[in-house]
């Protein structure tokens, strides 16, 4: 925050653009992020960390000029057919009232909330009081909306708890807070967002990291002697808040835990299996019930995340016929079932690699409701707008492109194949609790299969995962292809 203030005041310039990092970013955490608009992070990966080492405290930017559009009149049109569609859909409502918390409630009726290091997934509200999960509760300090330019949807909802202003609040935010690490007032977890976005850290990680933490703490596995003295309990406020600011500064066993929980089980030797993460990076999401939700979630080439191919579709509770006529999939809306899920996370990572290039919001495509923009509205908008014909296949194969390059920079740089697509073993070998879920968990062999027929719709070897000479050059990615070498089937 004070970053972005002293830029813009040196520059007499309110409108100026800042993207900078905070402590932990000067510190090298390993999950710092790049802050952007004070409560905009680019969170995951540590690119935060990435400025950090190259002394780069912040990048500032200030455009003059406008944007030439190449047909006024169809692009006009355009974006008049995509505002109605946003307007109208009824998928949209709670967005617009709760912002993305609203599916909290939805996650904990379908027993898929990660209580306690994922321990946990479900908490009977009629039974007992747990506000900070619920959206309703934090109406009470509810100020006012504010979305980006001419957003109809605007679900960034901005909340004043005495003079302290929290905005930005998503549904990770909330869930990593009130669930993962047990914090149960709606005012801690809207003060422990923020804390995260002063100190520049991912809050998926942050919370993976202390959860592990206070899993390991509570078996016995790690001990005062590590942490400083510090008594590590499930919804301590202070304790958490305190850890927090140790790892960005990398203070004690803040050092430690800077590293996020699948190295930090490495460097103690110790707490492995309860470290929940998907190729190195901690998870938010529970991963036992919603099995395509799973899938898109674990095979994210940035390492577990839902904004690559999960189907939000599990969430809807969808009619199959219009499921069948959307997708082709007519259990789209059937969390629990395997069948066709595979197609659907391809249709989403396609869908998600186009709508991130183009710098358009994911919340107003066809990921939150079928009536949403797809990707034929996004060619015409495209089109419009530039001049170059995009079909709806072109824009298919621009995104099979993008994911095809991302996963050949995963093979070369990290050297991750099949074994990698795999979630944690705690979802296939701790079944749900209790709740409306209650006995469910993944299945290892079903999940073979839907791995296998996710692979067969990129074209990638079943066996390793690798990609295929043909298919790559057929996308037009002969460089790639010879940068793989060896890593090529
Ligand atoms: S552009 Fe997207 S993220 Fe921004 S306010 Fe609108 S719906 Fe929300």
């Amino acid at each position: 925050n004070d970053t972005e203030e002293i830029i813009r005041k040196d520059f007499s310039d309110k409108d100026i653009q800042v993207a900078s990092i905070g402590p932990a970013g000067e510190n090298l955490v390993r999950y710092a992020s790049i802050m952007a608009n004070k409560t905009r992070a680019a969170g995951k990966c540590g690119t935060g960390a990435v400025m950090g080492s190259k002394n780069l405290k912040a990048i500032a930017v200030r455009g003059h000029d406008n944007i030439e559009i190449a047909d006024p009149d169809a692009f006009q049109k355009s974006c008049e057919e995509a505002f109605e569609k946003i307007r109208n859909s009824p998928y949209l409502e709670k967005m617009k009232k709760f912002g993305p918390p609203s599916t909290m409630i939805t996650k904990n009726d379908l027993s898929s909330l990660p209580f306690k290091n994922f321990q946990e997934c479900y908490i009977d509200l009629g039974e007992k009081s747990y506000d900070s999960i619920d959206p309703e509760k934090y109406q009470k300090y509810f100020l006012r909306s504010k979305g980006y330019f001419n957003c109809p949807v605007k679900c960034n909802k901005v909340y004043n708890v005495n003079k302290f202003y929290c905005e930005s609040l998503e549904a990770n935010s909330i869930t990593n807070f009130a669930c993962k690490v047990g914090v149960k007032s709606p005012k801690e977890v809207m003060r422990l967002h923020m804390k995260c976005d002063d100190l520049g850290m991912d809050e998926d990680s942050v919370a993976g990291s202390m959860a592990w933490a206070i899993e390991c703490f509570e078996r016995g596995i790690i001990n005062k002697d590590l942490t400083g003295g510090l008594q590590l309990e499930w919804g301590d406020f202070e304790t958490i808040s305190l850890l927090m600011d140790k790892i960005a500064k990398r203070e004690g066993i803040g050092k430690l835990l800077a590293y996020g929980s699948k190295k930090a089980s490495e460097i103690i030797g110790k707490g492995k299996k309860y470290a929940m993460h998907v190729k190195g990076q901690d998870l938010y999401e529970h991963l036992r019930t919603m099995k395509g939700w799973a899938l898109g979630v674990v095979i994210s080439t940035r390492g577990g995340g839902h904004t690559s191919g999960a189907p939000m579709t599990e969430f809807m509770n969808l009619n199959p016929k219009i499921a069948q006529e959307k997708w082709g999939v007519p259990s789209a809306g059937d969390p629990t079932s395997y069948e066709g899920k595979a197609d659907l996370v391809f249709y989403y990572e396609i869908l998600h690699a186009v709508v991130n290039s183009l710098g358009v919001c994911l919340f107003i495509s066809d990921w939150l409701g079928p009536d949403l923009l797809d990707l034929e509205d996004f060619s015409k908008l495209l089109t419009s707008a530039s001049g170059i014909t995009f079909t709806k296949n072109n824009l298919v194969t621009i995104g099979e492109r993008i994911v095809n390059v991302e996963k050949a920079f995963n093979t070369l740089h990290a050297g991750f194949t099949r074994k990698d697509d795999y979630p944690p073993g705690r979802f296939f070998n701790e079944k749900i609790k209790s709740g409306p879920l209650k006995g469910e968990a993944l299945d290892k062999k079903m999940w073979d299969n839907m791995l296998d027929q996710y692979y067969d719709l990129h074209d990638w070897d079943k066996t390793t995962s690798l990609q295929k000479k043909d298919k790559l050059e057929k996308l037009g990615l002969i460089e790639v292809s010879k940068k793989l070498k060896k890593n090529i089937c």
